[in-house]
């Protein structure tokens, strides 16, 4: 009961289904499928009162009840309530912005999801794909917003807002994604508002260097970082390519200084070519990368799916200077068709596909990347967000798996999807019903198939990796060469 007497009800959908799905339409939060309601719980926002109302719309199945025991203001009793029901769950949609509840439900949904799997942080990891766009913390777009006077979409309708209003919460659902979007086209668009706070060049030596503070704290002890010079000097900003390289090299010096020295976490830059940007962008991109080659440990393409065929001609290049290739392909439901990997493997001379979950679709072409040992950089989370799968219990992760075809598990972008490495191992643990010899096995194939320089790769190993395999057999030396043997040996056992 508020002041003036009233109850504030966020009414709660509570269901018993054995994979809960949180979705909010205006101001009720419905836990459970759609399909199988049960019971609808009032909770009042401002005093413990629950009203009990029993749905007749839908099936009935056993319902489980939590509720809200403690009184505070209207944003902790929603913390609170959806903290017990999102506890150990896997799945969070929000798809209504309109109601101040709603607002609250999707703070605590967002703080649920960076919070989950934090079991998983002591464990070291290594992270191939992750763009460094899609990295950056909402709090720093908030904050570069307010400091150089830059308007962003903001509030339920998206009105574009003077920079002096804005708010982290009023923000939240333009920024970030949080639920699934129609198409990974669509998803692309979010980018663009952070970009437009890429204002000075100063923000990316401040994105780097919080990416690579984010990744160490997530436990994270071999990164490689991406990003598309073309798209960081888009208009308006338009910064010259070299300066903003060099803002995102100090930044994660910077970075690795703080942590303790440049062994604290390795990183490995990647310079991606966006192929929709057309052949002069592609071009222009390929000119830099050669010119700085030095500078980075690979080359990538990334964007909307194109035919990969039409960018022959820069990965020649690539390939000609010596360069490591990994190329997004495969990734979107319509358009991701497998031959996009199939090509980027055997035409653009790719070592490594993002995402390439398409490919499930293909058995020949699954051949292809199992008997060539290409490995896919596979994202849940992003792959759910951007309709390239259902449902996340949809995802053909295992299927590859057991298939033969090395997957390790990313992030692509975890400030915008609102996600970490720690939440995405554990739906890879619990939700795909991978075991922990397996993440195991993926985390040491993934150093194996990093592109950051051998030497280095085997002082980290030595460092942070080299008891995860010698835990699993007593008997094996702690070699690089001796991990990444039993890894192989344990995929191998998995093949069906
Ligand atoms: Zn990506």
């Amino acid at each position: 009961m508020n002041r003036r007497g009233q109850h504030h009800y966020v009414r709660v959908c509570v269901t018993g289904t054995r994979v809960p799905v949180y979705t909010c339409y205006g101001e009720t939060l419905f836990v459970g499928s759609f399909s199988f309601c049960t019971l609808f719980f009032n909770f009042c926002l401002f005093c413990t009162s629950t009203q009990q109302q029993r749905c007749t719309t839908y099936n009935n199945t056993p319902p489980i009840l939590y509720r809200a025991t403690e009184q505070g203001s209207d944003r902790e009793t929603v913390r609170t309530t959806v903290g017990h029901l999102l506890k150990s769950r896997v799945r969070v949609s929000v798809v209504f912005h309109g109601s101040m509840h709603a607002t609250f439900a999707r703070q605590a949904i967002a703080h649920s999801r960076s919070t989950l799997g934090t079991q998983y942080q002591h464990v070291p990891k290594v992270e191939l794909h992750r763009h460094l766009e899609g990295s950056v913390r909402l709090t720093t777009v908030l904050d570069e917003a307010i400091k150089h006077n830059i308007s962003l979409p903001h509030g339920p309708l998206g009105e574009m807002t003077p920079a002096s209003q804005l708010t982290l919460e009023g923000i939240r659902p333009h920024i970030q994604s949080l639920t699934p979007f129609p198409n990974l086209e669509t998803l692309l668009n979010i980018f663009d508002y952070t970009q437009s706070t890429f204002h000075n060049i100063d923000v990316f030596h401040r994105i780097a260097k919080e990416a690579v503070l984010d990744a160490h704290e997530e436990g994270i002890r071999c990164l490689e970082l991406r990003y598309a010079p073309c798209f960081a000097s888009m208009p308006p900003n338009q910064h010259a390519f070299e300066d903003v390289l060099d803002a995102i090299e100090d930044g994660i010096d910077d970075a690795q200084l703080m942590l303790g020295g440049p062994d604290s976490i390795g990183v490995g830059l990647l310079c991606i070519g966006v192929g929709a940007m057309g052949t002069e962008a592609m071009d222009r991109t390929t000119d830099f990368y050669l010119q700085h080659q030095d500078k980075f440990v690979g080359f990538d393409m990334a964007g909307a799916e194109t035919n990969v065929l039409e960018h022959l001609k820069c990965f020649q290049r690539v390939k000609d200077a010596g360069g490591k290739i990994t190329c997004h392909a495969s990734e979107d439901l319509d358009i991701g068709v497998p031959e996009n990997a199939l090509n980027a493997v055997k035409h653009l001379h790719a070592e490594r596909i993002g995402h390439g979950i398409q490919i499930i679709s293909d058995r020949q072409v699954m051949d292809v990347m199992r008997d060539r040992h290409i490995m896919l950089e596979v994202s849940v989370s992003s792959n759910w967000l951007t309709a390239g799968v259902a449902s996340i219990e949809a995802h053909p992760a295992r299927n590859l798996w057991t298939h033969g075809i090395p997957i390790c598990p990313n992030t692509d972008d975890p400030g915008i999807m609102g996600i970490d490495l720690n939440h995405e191992w554990h739906l890879w643990r619990h939700t795909l019903g991978f075991s922990e010899n397996d993440m195991t096995a993926m985390t040491l194939l993934a150093l194996d198939k990093s592109f950051l320089p051998f030497d280095a790769r085997e002082r980290l190993h030595n460092m942070y990796f080299s008891d995860l395999a010698k835990q699993q057999d007593k008997e094996r030396n702690n070699t690089f060469a001796a991990s990444v043997a039993w890894a192989n040996a344990h995929h191998q056992s998995q093949i069906v």
